[in-house]
């Protein structure tokens, strides 16, 4: 099972890790966009933070409440495409998990797919356009396929996190298709997405989390 405690584990220790790659994610927006990408999760996830250790806190060990917390404040403290797109993830993440506690490895795939969902209908990337989507969905495809192996958690999302690693180094030779880097066309093949790189990110902070238990 997965906890409360390891859901807001996960959101801390992606803070802590955006923080440590602020400029990183800048550097690689800065190649094809507009150099904000690691200011842009940096005062999400500070503000999200703020959220979790501020006076009002959150109402009690409900995940779904909890995510949706969580894509509420990025989606009202980020300006970047990133911010109603990530956003959008955690909202419909936590919308599928309403009331629950603790989540098996089943309901955590599924949370995931509908955030995936939510970011699929408002940015309408398809796979390929190198966005976060091309590492999302191989962390998707990677996560289900370790489920039907019989995998544990740690196993699980060990494998989502390698999926999504895997999906971020096969953006680099692609030509963007949505977000500011298609602005560039062809001059934006030859590096990697900076958004695919904050979503391998995201998901190898909940491997960390995960396996570390
Ligand atoms: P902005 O592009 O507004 O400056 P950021 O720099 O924070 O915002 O985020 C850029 C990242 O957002 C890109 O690297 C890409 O992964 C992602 N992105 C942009 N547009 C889309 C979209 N339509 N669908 C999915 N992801 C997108
Ligand atoms: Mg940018």
């Amino acid at each position: 099972m997965i906890s409360y405690d390891d859901i807001l584990a996960w959101v801390r220790r992606f803070a802590a890790v955006v923080t440590e790659n602020k400029s990183y994610l800048t550097d690689l927006d800065s190649a094809i966009g507009d150099a904000d990408h690691g200011i842009n999760m940096d005062r999400g996830f500070t503000a999200v933070v703020g959220k979790l250790d501020g006076p009002d806190g959150l109402a009690g060990p409900d995940i779904g409440v909890a995510l949706k917390a969580v894509g509420t404040t990025l989606i009202s403290k980020v300006g970047g495409a990133s911010g109603p797109l990530y956003g959008m993830f955690f909202l419909q993440m936590g919308g599928a998990v309403l009331g629950k506690e603790a989540l098996t490895l089943e309901e955590f795939a599924t949370a995931f797919e509908t955030g995936l969902g939510g970011v699929l209908r408002i940015g309408k990337a398809e796979p390929g356009d190198k966005t976060m989507v091309d590492a999302l969905i191989p962390a998707r495809d990677a996560l289900r396929a370790a489920i039907a192996d019989g995998a544990s958690v740690g196993e699980a999302v060990t494998r989502m996190a390698r999926g999504a690693e895997e999906g971020m180094l096969a953006t680099i030779p692609l030509v963007a298709r949505k977000g500011r880097a298609s602005y560039l066309g062809e001059r934006s093949a030859g590096h990697q997405d900076p958004g695919a790189t904050s979503t391998h990110l995201l998901l190898r902070s909940a491997a960390e989390v995960l396996t570390g238990r």
